[in-house]
């Protein structure tokens, strides 16, 4: 799997779809990989930093995501 493809499958990785076979590729790949690592992190964070800006509290706050990550996310949906 290479980088591009791990972007593509990342959603439904995140919302649990991806079926095992794909998610063990997927894995291997993140092991080995920082930066796509990396951009799963950053991915889990905005779509906790989305859910706030909906005003979504049902979740429990991480308290920890960066003022900046918010607005970007908030810069992105008036897109
Ligand atoms: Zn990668």
């Amino acid at each position: 799997m290479k980088c591009r493809e791990l972007a593509e499958f990342l959603f439904d990785y995140v919302s649990g779809d991806l079926p095992a076979d794909r998610r063990e590729h997927f894995e291997f790949h993140l092991n080995k990989c920082g930066n796509c690592h990396q951009y799963l992190v950053q991915y889990q964070m905005t779509i906790k930093a989305g859910k706030i800006a909906c005003g979504d509290m049902s979740d429990e706050l991480p308290g920890n995501i960066p003022e900046e990550l918010v607005k970007a996310v908030l810069a992105a949906r008036k897109v």
